[in-house]
This record gives C-alpha cells, structure tokens and sequence, in this order.
C-alpha cells in the first residue's frame, strides 16, 4: 500500500485525537480545537462502534502516529509476538526505537516524517555509519548523528536551536551542539508519548 500523501490534519480528526504529524505548526497554527469532528460526510451521524472498529482505529492510530504502512506495522507485530513479554509493549517499543523516531525524538528534526526524510537521504549516522533505513532499530549504547558534511546546511543549524528547546526522553542523551544523541536504554512504556492501547492492537491483529 502507498504512503498517504492526502492532508494530515484529516488524519488527526479520524483519530479525534492530535497526532502531531506537522511539525512546529501544530504547536502554534493547529486547528484540531476549532474543528475536530471527523471526516466525511456522515460525521454527525451517531453510530454503536463495534469491538473491531475500536481496535482498528487504534491500531490505524499507532500506524499513523509512527509514519509506517500498514505491511510494516504487521510485521512490526508478528516479530513482537515471537518475542518473550507483552507484546503490545515489546510492538510499540520496537516503533519507538526505529531510526526516524529517534531522530525525531532527539529533536533534530521536527516530525517524524521529517526524520524520515533526513534518514532516507543519508545524513544521518549510527556509531558513525550512514544509515538511510528509516525503519533500523537502535539499540542501547549506539550514538545517532549527523553527518559531519551535512552540518553546515542552514537546516541543521536551525534544528540544532530546535532541539535545545525540546524536551528529550529519559531512554536519550542529546547533545544538540554535537549533533549528536546517545541511547541510553531501550525506551520503556511511560517514556514513549504515543497515548495508543496496545491491548486493543493485539486483539487486532490476534482476530
Ligand atoms: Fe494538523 Fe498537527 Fe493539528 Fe494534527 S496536530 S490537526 S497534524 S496541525
């Protein structure tokens, strides 16, 4: 399945929820407040939301909060479930520890798919290798940067102001002057700010 390229903002009055899928702008243009009703143009009808229909949603959430398609959330869940733990958390660790979440998270870009983006076209580094898999999963003690080339564009330089102002999660140490995040830890629950139910995606995908 192709990358949804509609607007975003559609996606976020879907999930009735903010997703953040724009950057600065939902920080300081959001709309979501004024207009957050879904769309299309049965919204207003009342309808009894059925067991599969909630746990769609909530997986269609992670799915879109995270940036990834549909083939590789499943297999982000079939290769959770092989895995000894819960595997809703082991599911939504594993999308926290992709390379464009945690560029995201270190505040050098300022959405996930501008991450995405940064990974995609080789400027970023993992223990000092350019890495373009968005989806690579980093482990404890591997340091992200940005490569050495790429820190003199006027976009790094803006990002490394941004990332001075964010607020980093516990499982990162950034040192936006170095362009450069350490991982601590593998990202535990109550470090990951994605507010999604694992439970109801595990039902999901266990129907
Ligand atoms: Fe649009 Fe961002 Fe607001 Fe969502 S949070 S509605 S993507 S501006």
């Amino acid at each position: 399945m192709a990358r949804y390229t509609g607007p975003v903002c559609r996606l976020c009055r879907r999930e009735g929820m903010k997703l953040f899928l724009k950057g600065e702008k939902c920080l300081t243009k959001c709309t979501f407040e004024k207009r957050s009703s879904p769309p299309g143009m049965h919204q207003q009808r009342r309808r009894k939301v059925s067991d599969f229909a909630l746990q769609l949603r909530e997986k269609q959430k992670a799915r879109r909060i995270y940036g990834v398609l549909e083939r590789q959330m499943t297999n982000t869940f079939e290769k959770a479930s092989e895995v000894h733990g819960a595997t809703g958390e082991t599911m939504l660790q594993s999308l926290e520890r992709r390379l464009d979440n945690t560029v995201y998270r270190a505040g050098f870009a300022k959405s996930r798919s501008q991450a995405r983006q940064l990974v995609a076209h080789g400027h970023i580094q993992v223990n000092g290798r350019t890495t373009r898999v968005p989806s690579y999963q980093v482990n404890a003690g591997e340091q992200i940067g940005v490569k050495e080339s790429s820190r003199a564009s006027s976009y790094f330089k803006e990002a490394v102001n941004w990332a001075k102002t964010q607020t980093r999660p516990g499982w990162l140490e950034t040192d936006p002057e170095a362009f450069t995040a350490r991982v601590l830890a593998l990202p535990t629950r109550d470090q990951i700010e994605a507010q999604v139910n694992t439970q109801l995606i595990v039902e999901h995908y266990s129907r």
